[in-house]
């Protein structure tokens, strides 16, 4: 047979396991996964290759319905999500009650390329809440090939991967084989550092926050970086730093470990917070920060 080669792409609900998979099928910590929802804003892609195949999985922000413009620009992630892929693979899990969007799950219907169907999670799942969860989807989705998973500890993950390499279509490489992602080295940065915001402070802070690296310098023993925290308001540049520091210093400490362990090598960390209004609104803001309007 000859190379087959395609586009899988992950959607599904927040926090049903998506970034989690994605990462068990990549093997690299490509897309940062923390128990908040949202965590994942933009399409990012991880790429798997071997001699006779490449997988390039996309993992989208979850779905759901847009209420402020940085909102609507992720739902526009997944609207392509869906409409570019080879593969669909929509992931679900064994508590999710909130309900699919309707506009999404008609286009996971209409959609002429196959659905694999992930009902993660089955480690905290009981045999008769998944015999439920499956007939459920069953009849909502009747065409897509539902596999129970656990993304977390591994179940299935190598199931999965036969069965997408299967229904991948023969096409030569979309991407040199050497590379496992699209994003620069840069992004990389900015999601690390943002995963430690998130998992640090509480309530609308996370959501505040946008991580700008502006300055990467690679030399031959030590990487230094340079990067800006940007908050929306002045009370919350006070909370990011902490008292005499603290909180940011912490942000900075695990940071850093992360990047040296992502990067194999030593890295210097510098860290701002700068007040930046109204990030979230601004169409000018969101276009520098690579969301596409
Ligand atoms: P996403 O928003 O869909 O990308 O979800 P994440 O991948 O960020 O995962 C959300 C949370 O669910 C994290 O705390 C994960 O550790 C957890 N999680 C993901 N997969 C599993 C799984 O198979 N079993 C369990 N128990 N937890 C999982
Ligand atoms: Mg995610």
């Amino acid at each position: 047979m000859g190379h087959k080669s395609g586009f899988v792409n992950i959607i599904g609900c927040p926090n049903v396991g998506k970034s989690t998979l994605m990462n068990a099928m990549v093997g690299e910590k490509i897309s940062i996964i923390t128990s908040k929802a949202q965590t994942t804003r933009h399409r990012i892609m991880g790429i798997v290759s071997g001699n006779d195949f490449q997988i390039v999985y996309s993992d989208t922000p979850g779905v759901l319905n847009p209420n402020y413009k940085l909102h609507e620009s992720m739902m526009k992630f997944v609207s392509s999500a869906i409409s570019d892929a080879d593969i669909i693979l929509f992931v679900t899990d064994i508590y999710e009650d909130t309900k699919l969007d309707s506009a999404t799950l008609e286009k996971i219907k209409q959609a002429t390329v196959p659905v694999i169907l992930v009902i993660n999670k089955v480690d905290l799942s009981t045999q008769e809440k998944l015999e439920e969860k499956t007939s459920y989807w069953k009849s909502e989705i009747p065409k897509a090939e539902i596999i129970p998973m656990s993304a977390l500890r591994g179940f299935n993950v190598k199931y999965l991967f036969d069965r997408i390499i299967t229904l991948l279509p023969e096409s030569p490489a979309y991407y040199d084989k050497e590379q496992f992602t699209d994003k620069p080295e840069k992004f990389f940065v900015s999601e690390i550092i943002r995963e430690k915001i998130l998992k640090f402070y509480s309530k609308e802070i996370p959501y505040s926050v946008e991580v700008v690296v502006d300055a990467f310098k690679d030399e031959p023993t030590i990487l230094k970086i340079r990067s800006e925290i940007m908050v929306a308001r002045e009370s919350q540049k006070g909370i990011i730093i902490g008292h005499q520091g603290k909180a940011l210093k912490k942000v900075g400490t695990e940071a850093r470990h992360d990047l040296e362990e992502f990067f194999q090598k030593k890295v210097f960390l510098e860290l701002h917070v700068k007040v930046n209004k109204d990030w979230r609104d601004s169409d000018m803001q969101l276009k520098k920060f690579g969301y596409n309007l």
